[in-house]
């Protein structure tokens, strides 16, 4: 990707209505941009995070056994009627001919229950576990945190579908370890938090991130990490852990990354969507349903991973692999062997921002690097080139270091797999 010609260069001036840290670093580097309150075009580099979060979260509800669909955002009033959900707040209505009333979509289970229904036949065909990729819309209040709170943002809504409990208590034990995994991968600390879980089972299960943007309040053991959210809390702070009973409870705000519930019949049962178990007596279906969003997921990890320079993307989620930087020249050797260089680093399998603007210098090349905060940067400049080498600089620990051009397959290849312990296998 060649700076130059990418849209969605840094920002020098940015809308005070920018409220928030996040919205601010990831407008300021070109990620995004603000149509109007809560609502985010997102730009190149912006989207390749987005799209890697949202990958992340792919890879782990496959590996736990979702069936990935897409599910209409307009929807039509009927099956809202059915749970007693049209009239929420943050529903957006709409009319269409006919004054025919449509909703979007805010949350699914009002489409995915009947869906589902169609082709469960009998016990044969539970479990099931079904996800979808998608934008949500919700009429939010308050919508001044960036992309933690967005009138349409990106949401990963997961459905499943059990015979009796303990199949549901089952895969929601597996669902928290995928949450997990999801968060570890894109570098975020997250809490599993007891929240309320209205009126069908005692508790939810939230995933919270302590900073304090956050606009929730958690109490959290230090010690085991047992937590709850204030709104049900039976704990205060200073209390010992009521779990493991040596640790302190103490209190912080925290941004809530993800939810799980346990529906258990909440919409099968107004649906009538029941299925015949081995003795063809008809039972109802059991539910559970487990939410992210990865605009928020990304929101916070620009409120967490920066500093006074700009943002400092976890590897995993970063827009590239590397930023090039060619530090202009009379010299056309230097652009010479910069263009070969992209090449060569591209044709690994790696990406690269390579910043080849003639009109720039090296001062602001530098300060949007920092800004736009890929974590391995490569200069290269008549310098450099003077003893066959480039330079490396690590946005997040600043370190740098000078490697010979014949090394550097060598150095790379240490950032790129021996370094990595996800286990997984790259295509690089
Ligand atoms: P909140 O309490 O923050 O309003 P919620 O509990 O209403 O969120 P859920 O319905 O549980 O949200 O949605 C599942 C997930 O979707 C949340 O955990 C969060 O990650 C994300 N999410 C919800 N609302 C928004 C929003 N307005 N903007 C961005 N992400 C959101
Ligand atoms: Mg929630």
């Amino acid at each position: 990707m060649r700076y130059s010609q990418l849209l969605g260069k840094t920002v020098k001036n940015v809308s005070s209505d920018l409220e928030s840290r996040n919205a601010e670093l990831l407008t300021k580097a070109g990620f995004v941009d603000q149509l109007t309150a809560g609502v985010y075009s997102f730009l190149p580099l912006g989207l390749r995070v987005h799209d890697k979060i949202k990958n992340i979260i792919r890879e782990e509800m496959d590996a736990l056994g979702g069936q990935e669909v897409a599910l209409p955002a307009l929807t039509p009033k009927e099956p809202w009627k059915i749970s007693g959900r049209w009239d929420e707040d943050v529903f957006f209505h709409l009319k269409g001919h006919g004054d025919k009333d449509y909703g979007l979509g805010w949350t699914h289970e009002e489409i995915i229950t009947p869906l589902v229904q169609k082709f469960v036949k009998s016990y044969k065909d539970l479990p099931v576990a079904v996800y979808q990729i998608q934008n949500k819309f919700r009429n939010e209040a308050r919508a001044k945190a960036g992309l933690l709170r967005g009138r349409e943002f990106s949401m990963k809504d997961l459905y499943s579908f059990h015979r009796d409990e303990a199949d549901l208590d089952a895969f929601y034990a597996r669902a928290i370890d995928a949450y997990k995994n999801v968060y570890k991968r894109c570098g975020l600390d997250a809490y599993l938090t007891e929240a309320s879980g209205g009126s069908f089972s005692k508790y939810s299960h939230e995933f919270q991130v302590l900073t304090d943007s956050g606009e929730d309040l958690i109490f959290y053991c230090q010690s085991c990490r047992y937590a709850q959210n204030k709104e049900i809390t039976e704990v205060a702070g200073g209390d010992k852990c009521p779990k493991c009973q040596t640790g302190v409870i103490a209190e912080g705000k925290a941004i809530e990354v993800g939810n799980i519930f346990k529906l258990m019949t909440k919409y099968t049962e107004p649906f009538g969507f029941k299925y015949p178990d081995e003795t063809g007596k008809l039972t109802p279906v059991i539910m559970g349903c487990y939410g992210i969003g990865p605009s928020r997921v990304m929101g916070t990890i620009a409120e967490l991973y920066n500093d006074a320079n700009g943002l400092k993307w976890p590897a995993a989620i970063a827009p590239c692999d590397l930023h090039l930087i060619e530090i202009k020249s009379k010299d056309e050797k230097v652009r010479e062997q910069a263009t070969a260089l992209y090449g060569a680093l591209m044709q690994t399998g790696l990406d690269v921002l390579y910043d080849d603007r003639e009109d720039k210098g090296a001062g602001e090349k530098f300060a949007d690097a920092d800004l736009i905060g890929i974590p391995k940067r490569i200069i290269i400049s008549e310098k450099t080139l003077k003893d066959e080498a480039v330079e490396i600089k690590d946005r997040a620990t600043g370190e740098t270091k000078m490697v010979k051009l014949a090394d550097l397959a060598k150095e790379l290849s240490s950032y790129f797999h021996a370094d990595c312990d996800c286990g997984e296998e790259h295509q690089h």
